[in-house]
């Protein structure tokens, strides 16, 4: 059975990262695809774990290996997401989250249609200013530049909103965790075909074979 593809996107601070691993812990089969990046580790993130940390040479003869499946240039630094990424999740039997930003997204929707792509909006401008603070913060990095740069981005990035097929917006983390469970577990059933099968048990349905085997009762 075939691994589906989500693509996530949300504008830097809207919590993306943090519900992808909340949702990670309550749903099983979900690979996270870690991305290379040329951009340096930010707080306590390590090689290979957040990110693949790559220099511009590296990641540019790599673009022209074809080693990606999408990639862009996102706040003056390369993010790209490998293709082996998608051989792995498929010969692990798992789905696949890629957390890329909207130009990512586009190159994807056109070279795979079939995947499942989500946005995550934050609830306000405030909110999502307030959230860019706390985890500069909290990683003991503020830079008031790059909390200007975030947020104007934001606001061009939530223009794309409607490419997506499914968006939700970040505001009370559970319910935002509940909703992205809830596309996860809805994909998977469409996929498997299992919204038609239990369909078919409905009893004001009443399939052929229901009636089959009472009829044979009354005789
Ligand atoms: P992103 O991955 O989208 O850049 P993060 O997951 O790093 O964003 O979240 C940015 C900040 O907002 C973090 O400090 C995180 O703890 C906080 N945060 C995320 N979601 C919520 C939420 N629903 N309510 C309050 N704070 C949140
Ligand atoms: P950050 O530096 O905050 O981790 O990420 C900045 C932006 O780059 C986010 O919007 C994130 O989704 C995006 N990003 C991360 N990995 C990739 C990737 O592999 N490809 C693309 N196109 N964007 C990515």
């Amino acid at each position: 059975m075939a691994g589906i593809l989500f693509i996530i996107s949300a504008p830097s601070g809207s919590g993306k990262s943090t519900l992808v691993a909340q949702l990670r812990t309550l749903v099983a089969g979900l690979e996270f695809s870690i991305s290379y990046t040329t951009r340096a580790p930010r707080g306590s993130e390590e090689n290979g774990r957040e990110y693949h940390f790559t220099t511009r040479e590296e990641f540019e003869r790599m673009v022209a290996a074809g080693d990606f499946l999408e990639w862009a240039e996102v706040f003056g630094n390369y993010y790209g997401t490998a293709v082996s990424a998608l051989d792995h999740a498929k010969e692990a039997g798992k789905d696949l989250l890629l957390d890329i930003d909207v130009q990512g997204a586009v190159q994807v929707m056109r070279k795979l249609p079939e995947a499942v792509s989500i946005f995550i909006l934050p609830p306000s401008p405030q909110v999502l200013e307030m959230r860019l603070r706390n985890r500069s913060e909290a990683e003991q990095v503020t830079s008031e530049t790059v909390i200007k740069s975030r947020l104007a981005e934001a606001k061009n990035e939530l223009k794309q909103v409607w490419d997506y097929k499914y968006a939700l917006v970040n505001d009370v983390l559970d319910q935002a965790v509940a909703e992205m469970r809830a596309i996860v577990l809805t994909e998977r059933g469409v996929r498997d075909g299992v919204q038609g099968v239990a369909a078919d048990c409905r009893t004001d349905v009443a399939s052929s074979k229901l009636r089959a085997a009472l009829g044979t009762f009354e005789r």
